[in-house]
This record gives C-alpha cells, sequence and structure tokens, in this order.
C-alpha cells in the first residue's frame, strides 16, 4: 500500500500529523498516515507552478497520449484498484471492481480525445484590416479538493479535464479516503513530467485550506458540501481565483400515475440505494401520484427489505457500510427525528445494523410532507422518503422547492408529458424513466447551491480553460 504523497516528482511520506484510516465494514485501522505539512503544500504549489511553463505548451496530442497511457495503467490495474477502494470505502468488491474501474479509464480516455477535437468560433476579420481568432488556453494551476463517496472516480473526474487542458494540479483526496489516490499518484508520477500533477493528503481546515488560499493558486475546483463550497468562494475572493463547485444534491423521483410501477420500484431500489444512498444524485426523495401511492409503497418496502448488506461474503453485498461513525450518527439522527413526526411511517429500515461497521438498514419513509427535514435536506445514506401527490403542479412545485439543483428524474409512459416536466424542472439534469446513469459525453453538474461546475463532457473542458482573443494587424 502506498503511503507516500507525490509532491513535484518526488514520492515521499507526509511529514504532518497522522490521520487514521478505518475500514468501514469493521472499524478497524487500515493505516495511519501522515499528512502534508504547511512546508510539503508549499512544495507542491512550487511544482505546480513550475511545471506549468512547459505543460501548457505541450500539443493536445501529447497531452492525449498522457491521458491514454494512464487510462491503461488503471485497467491494467484495476483489481487491484477496486479492491483498495473496497477497503477504504466499504464498498462491495463487484461494484469497485466491475462498476468504477471502467468508468474512471473511461475518463481518462474520453478527455484524450476531446482535447483534440475541441472547436470554437471561426477566424475571421471582424475589423477591416485585422484577423481576430479565438484560442482556449489552461486557467493555470488548479487547486483540486475531492469527497468520500467515489474516491477515485472523483479523482478522475477533476484530473483528467484538468490535465487535458493544460493546467497543472495539486489534488487532495478526502481525508478519510486517500488510498486510491495515492495509488494513482505512483502512476502519475511515472508518466507525467514532474509537478504536473501533485497528491496531497489531509483534512480540508489544514492541507485543503493552505492550498486553496496559496496565492500562486490560479482556481479552486471542490466536490464537496454546499458549506465547504462557500469557504471556497471565501477563499478565491482574495485573489479571485476561478472556481468549480459540484456540492450536494437531493434528487426528486416523480412518479406519474401512468408510471410502470414494476420498472419504478426496480429503479428506486437500484438508484437510491447504490453506495448506501451515499451519492449526491441518489433517487432519494419520491413524489407519487396518489393512485399509485400505497402499491409503490407495498413494492418499493418489499423490494427494498430484500438489499443484501453486512454480508461476510462481499461478493453477496448489494450496498456497503456508510463512510464512518459520524455519518452514520447523522443519518440515525434524519431518521430518529422523522419518526418523532405522527404522520411519518417507516415501512422498512430505521436503524443501525449490527455491532460492528458503520451500516445502516435500508429505510423507507412513507407519508413523507414536503415540510418535513427528512424530504428538504441531503441525508447522504440509505434512506427515500415517498410522499403521495394529486396535482401534476403540486408534484413539481415540491420537486423544485429545494435548495439544491443536481438530479431530478421523471416516470411517465406519457412522452410528452415527461417533456413538459423536464422543462419545468429545475435541476442539471432530468432523467426519463431512468434515474443516475452518466456518460462521458454528457455534463454532470448542478443549479442552485449544488454548484456551478460542470464534470465529465466538453463543458468540463471548458471550464478548466479560458477563451482568449488574438487580434492580428494586416
Ligand atoms: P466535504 O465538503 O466535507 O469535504 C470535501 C473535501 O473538501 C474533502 O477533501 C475535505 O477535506 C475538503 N475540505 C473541507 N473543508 C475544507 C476547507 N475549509 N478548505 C479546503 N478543503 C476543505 O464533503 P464530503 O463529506 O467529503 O462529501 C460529501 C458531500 O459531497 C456531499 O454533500 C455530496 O453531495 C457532495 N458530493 C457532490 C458531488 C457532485 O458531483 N455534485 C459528488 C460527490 C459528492
Amino acid at each position: 500500500m502506498n503511503k507516500n504523497l507525490l509532491i513535484n516528482g518526488e514520492l515521499t511520506e507526509g511529514t504532518g500529523s497522522a490521520e487514521k484510516i478505518i475500514n468501514p465494514r469493521n472499524e478497524e485501522l487500515i493505516l495511519d498516515l501522515p499528512e502534508a505539512s504547511l512546508e510539503q503544500v508549499e512544495a507542491a504549489v512550487a511544482g505546480a507552478s513550475e511545471a506549468f511553463g512547459h505543460w501548457s505548451q505541450t500539443t493536445p496530442g501529447d497531452r492525449s497520449a498522457a491521458l491514454l497511457e494512464i487510462a491503461s495503467r488503471i485497467e491494467s490495474e484495476g483489481e487491484a484498484f477496486g479492491k483498495l477502494e473496497a477497503l477504504n470505502c466499504g464498498k462491495p468488491i463487484n461494484a469497485a471492481i466491475e462498476d468504477e474501474i471502467p468508468a474512471i479509464v473511461d475518463v481518462f480516455r474520453f478527455f484524450a480525445g476531446a482535447v483534440r477535437t475541441m472547436s470554437g468560433p471561426l477566424a475571421g476579420e471582424y475589423m477591416e484590416g485585422f484577423t481576430s481568432m479565438i484560442r482556449r488556453d489552461p486557467v493555470g494551476v488548479v487547486a483540486q479538493v475531492a469527497p468520500w463517496n467515489y474516491p477515485l472516480m472523483m479523482a478522475a473526474w477533476k484530473l483528467a479535464p484538468a490535465l487535458a487542458g493544460g493546467n497543472t494540479i495539486v489534488f487532495k483526496p478526502s481525508e478519510q479516503t486517500p488510498l486510491t489516490s495515492l495509488k494513482l499518484g505512483k502512476i502519475l508520477n511515472e508518466v507525467l513530467p514532474k509537478g504536473v500533477v501533485n497528491v496531497i493528503t489531509g483534512r480540508g481546515e489544514t492541507v485543503g485550506n493552505s492550498m486553496v488560499n496559496h496565492p500562486d493558486v490560479d482556481m479552486i475546483s471542490l466536490t464537496g458540501d454546499v458549506a465547504t463550497g462557500k469557504k471556497m468562494l471565501e477563499a478565491a475572493s482574495k485573489s479571485l481565483k476561478r472556481t468549480h463547485l459540484e456540492l450536494g444534491g437531493k434528487a426528486p423521483v416523480v412518479v406519474f400515475d401512468d408510471a410502470d410501477i414494476a420498472e419504478v420500484v426496480e429503479g428506486i431500489k437500484l438508484f437510491g440505494f447504490y453506495n448506501a444512498g451515499q451519492d449526491c444524485t441518489a433517487a432519494c426523495r419520491i413524489y407519487a401520484a396518489a393512485s399509485k401511492y400505497d402499491n409503490l409503497v407495498a413494492d418499493l418496502t418489499a423490494a427494498v427489505s430484500s438489499i443484501v448488506y453486512a454480508q461476510d461474503d462481499d461478493t453477496q453485498n448489494e450496498i456497503g457500510p456508510l463512510i464512518s461513525a459520524s455519518q452514520q450518527d447523522r443519518v440515525v439522527g434524519y431518521v430518529d427525528r422523522a419518526k418523532e413526526l405522527g404522520h411519518i411511517k417507516i415501512t422498512t429500515g430505521g436503524s443501525k445494523h449490527g455491532s460492528k461497521g458503520y451500516y445502516y438498514s435500508p429505510t423507507i419513509i412513507a407519508n413523507a410532507r414536503q415540510e418535513d427535514e427528512i424530504v428538504k435536506r441531503e441525508v447522504f445514506g440509505p434512506v427515500v422518503s415517498v410522499t403521495p401527490f394529486k396535482e401534476v403542479d403540486d408534484a413539481v412545485q415540491w420537486a423544485n422547492d429545494s435548495d439544491y439543483g443536481l438530479a431530478s428524474s421523471i416516470w411517465t409512459s406519457d412522452i410528452g408529458k415527461a417533456m413538459k416536466t423536464a422543462a419545468r424542472l429545475r435541476y442539471g439534469c432530468t432523467w426519463i424513466n431512468t434515474h443516475f446513469m452518466l456518460v462521458n459525453e454528457m455534463p454532470h453538474g448542478g443549479l442552485k447551491h449544488s454548484g456551478y461546475g460542470k464534470d465529465m463532457s466538453m463543458y468540463s473542458l471548458e471550464d478548466y480553460t479560458i477563451p482568449r482573443h488574438v487580434m492580428i494587424k494586416h
């Protein structure tokens, strides 16, 4: 297991205080990992600043070749990466190896192609005697800060477009889940020139804070909590750094009376509970047409109570534990407060599971009302609320009545109704008769408090590059 940080081409241990890395399945210590010291943060930023001079001048073809090499190296070590991710996050081993690794490899391959095919306005004589053209150039040194729910995937979403665009990077994984990023650091060190990517670990308030406040950092990219996003904006305001923010979510799922209930149940079982619901797009807030509500709750309850978890044979598990004791306490708090409301009915789950590991039983909260905390706030656990609606306008209004604006879905057999409703929803993504499906060609990102940075797709490459006008006098 690599404990070394990657700082300006050197693999070296952190010299700051040690962070305990815990296995969430059994609460055992995996290792003590020293975080980066302030001097090491300085050295990482200095390395990235120096490397910018040459990396920003490489051709798209050169950068594409490096991304393809990174993709192949991750693919060839896919099983080891998957096992490490499963160990650190408690993810079921099959999900880590079979779902996440191929998607991560594809991120690097997508941006390897995308950077060679960027396009823009035509060069031309927009003023007589002068030719104008547009360039897209890198932003500079980017401080990238990632969350714990999909550690290597978030690293890929951040590193690949920023590298493709010609930026240099100081990357920090979550202090809770650094292991796959450190393994990736070894590969990056072999593929990329020194300083182009630096991987440092540590807590947000120490290492993260000094990264994002550093005067030589040109851009901050965060995937994380809304409160952390606000801190990034404060840090950015001091020197007008660019920001790329991907924050939380509370995805509404609107189920019309003409939806195929079996498909809805199958969809919510998968897309509401995948990764134990620790997903910013999780299908966690159901609005069901009153005529289908009882059937839906009954079938969903049966389906969700059949979810397999906490088995010793991990290949059987469909979901894992929560990431930490504090995340488990957070979920317990939300559900316990919901239970105190007279109208709420917990039809399955509703408690911690077992005495070892941060498990929470998959939970359905029926009869939830729009004003309930459990409907409004991001729980980030295996908990789905169901609320009946009579009028379509109520469902749309409730769906939009959220601080968040990341993802949503509509379930109906009437394509006209689906399109009309999709046009009214204020979310970065609306799926119809599905949920959660992401493709690298399409953007992922939000509105409102969910932030505004786009991950994946050409839009992400645009976020990490700046359009510039060059004008030539004839
Ligand atoms: P978090 O905001 O607590 O931490 C995210 C990262 O920010 C960590 O690396 C942390 O160390 C760092 N950080 C914290 N405080 C900092 C500071 N003051 N300065 C610099 N860095 C700091 O979030 P989390 O608990 O790791 O992740 C869960 C959150 O992430 C949820 O709200 C979830 O919705 C969101 N998320 C969003 C997306 C998306 O695509 N929109 C994807 C995954 C997760």
